[in-house]
């Protein structure tokens, strides 16, 4: 059997509309001689009734502590009632087909409840009703643990399911539908002109998607790369190719030289970040003091990006939503830090900059043209990040796209 998976989001599937053009391409591809297995996520956005937010809402109303067992419950109600949906859809139209929960379709993962990490697939279920001539719709974003509890995969997480069944059915695709034509050189909400990339590789998507590019889930393009699955991100609304996700070898084959053509091959950005600042003695006490922020920090579970350590002080960032948690402990371990909040991550990414010189001062030079103060900067082999303020954040991003891409 050639498998297709083809994963289609929450806007896609939203409307009656919406799902009669999901069906079309899945019986397309079928009438191609795939054998689709298709992951749905939830239908609609925030307000609508069924949606991953409205569900999460419903109960945060009532208590904003519910249990985060309690929450994935309640969070996989949302893909299992978009699949039975899909399901009546496609054979209303003719086809018949059966939905699988996460659980039915063998995701086992551990058991880290609203981030679990899939840690096997058992596809003998949809073998079988593969097998039958049925298509194989499977609830995204969910899995079981070895346990028997519920879990889900992290915001976005569909993804990642659609990824994990194409490496366990060794898939010919894993196609990514959604409400962009591909994967664009910024996000479009914020950059009116950004343009769709034809190729681009796992490891480009992977940092673009770990910097902010919330198209695709980072670890559903780890899960795909480990065994070489192509991916394709394109639009549910038009029947445009959209990006072709690949290793560099292909894309090397292709039209593209990724480090002759382009330096850079996206902007992405991450708001709400919180920046501290702790400074310290001099000599043996300050460093006997660094080891224990680092510690407290640590034991507290805390997160830390954007780490900067000098010998009289040390800078990081932290999401907003730790920050109180961060400060009581920096007070509580005897620190007085400096915070600054509202900033935001603003980052060049592309596998075409490695060991090119004047990245830096070309983004120096845009960011400053528009009076936009860098608070803080941190680079690696193919990405440049930028700490600015939030209110910034928007115009940075375009500076940056302007510079480098148009
Ligand atoms: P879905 O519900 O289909 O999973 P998501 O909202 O998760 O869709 O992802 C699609 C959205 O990702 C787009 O609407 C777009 O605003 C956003 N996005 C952010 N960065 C990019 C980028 N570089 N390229 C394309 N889309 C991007
Ligand atoms: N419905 C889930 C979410 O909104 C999973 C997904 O859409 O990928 O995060
Ligand atoms: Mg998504």
């Amino acid at each position: 059997m050639r498998f297709l998976v083809q994963k289609f989001g929450g806007t896609s599937v939203a409307t009656p509309e919406g799902r009669e053009r999901v069906a079309a391409k899945i019986i397309a591809a079928k009438e191609e001689g795939y054998t689709p297995v298709v992951v749905v996520s939830a239908m609609g956005r925030n307000g609508d009734p069924y949606a991953t937010d409205t569900l999460i809402n419903l109960v945060r109303q009532i208590n904003r502590h519910v249990s985060p067992r309690e929450l994935d419950l309640l969070m996989s109600c949302g893909e299992i009632i978009s699949g039975v949906v899909m399901v009546a859809t496609l054979e209303k139209m003719g086809h018949p087909a059966v939905f699988l929960t996460g659980a039915q379709a063998g995701i086992i993962t551990d058991n880290s409840f609203t981030e679990a990490r899939i840690l096997k697939v058992k596809p003998e279920a949809i073998l079988k009703h593969a097998r039958e001539g049925k298509i194989v719709v499977v609830a995204g974003f969910q899995g079981i643990s070895e346990e028997g509890e519920i879990t889900t995969l992290g915001r976005g997480g569909s993804d990642t399911t659609a990824a994990a069944l194409g490496v366990a059915l060794n898939a010919e695709y894993v196609d990514i539908y959604t409400d962009v034509d591909g994967i664009m050189t910024a996000d479009p909400r914020i950059v009116d002109d950004a343009v769709i990339r034809e190729k681009v590789t796992y490891d480009e998507l992977c940092h673009l998607a770990h910097e902010g590019a919330k198209v695709v889930h980072p670890r559903a393009v780890e899960i795909v790369m480990q065994r070489n699955i192509p991916m394709r991100v394109r639009s549910t609304f038009n029947d445009l190719p959209g990006t072709l996700v690949t290793t560099t070898g292909e894309v090397y084959k292709g039209s593209i030289d990724i480090t002759r053509d382009r330096l850079i091959t996206g902007i992405t950005h991450i708001s709400h970040l919180v920046q501290f600042k702790v400074h310290f003695d001099a000599g043996p006490d300050g460093l006997k003091q660094q080891r224990r922020l680092f510690k407290a920090l640590a034991l507290a579970g805390i997160s830390l990006d954007f780490i900067n350590v000098f010998p009289h002080q040390v800078v990081f960032t932290v999401k907003e939503e730790v920050a109180e948690k961060t400060a009581q402990v920096l007070e509580n371990t005897g620190f007085t830090p400096e915070i600054t909040p509202s900033c935001a991550k603003v980052a060049a990414v592309g596998a075409g900059m490695t060991g090119v010189p004047g990245v830096m001062a070309a983004i120096v030079d845009a960011l400053s043209k528009e009076g936009i103060p860098i608070l803080q900067c941190n680079d690696s082999y193919t990405t440049i990040w930028v700490l600015v303020r939030q209110d910034d954040m928007e115009r940075a991003v375009r500076a940056l796209h302007r510079q480098f891409i148009k």
